[in-house]
């Protein structure tokens, strides 16, 4: 098992929804990918979560001011 260091998503990374930065990355049980910004996430994270395999949240990083 593998830590993982560095950021899934990237700044180009944009919500399904709208036009957001991606933070949230879902892969699906299907083998589907979705990206979501915080607040599209927030607002489907109940209906995501049983069809969800895994779930990658990186909304921390909004909170991380740059050069600290
Ligand atoms: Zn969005």
């Amino acid at each position: 098992m593998s830590t993982m260091t560095s950021p899934v998503l990237r700044a180009e990374d944009r919500c399904d929804r709208c036009d957001a930065q991606a933070f949230v990355l879902v892969r699906l049980s299907s083998g589907r990918d979705l990206q979501f910004c915080v607040h599209h996430y927030t607002a489907h994270a109940t209906a995501l979560a049983p069809l969800a395999d895994e779930i990658v949240d990186e909304s921390s990083r909004l909170f991380q001011s740059p050069g600290r």
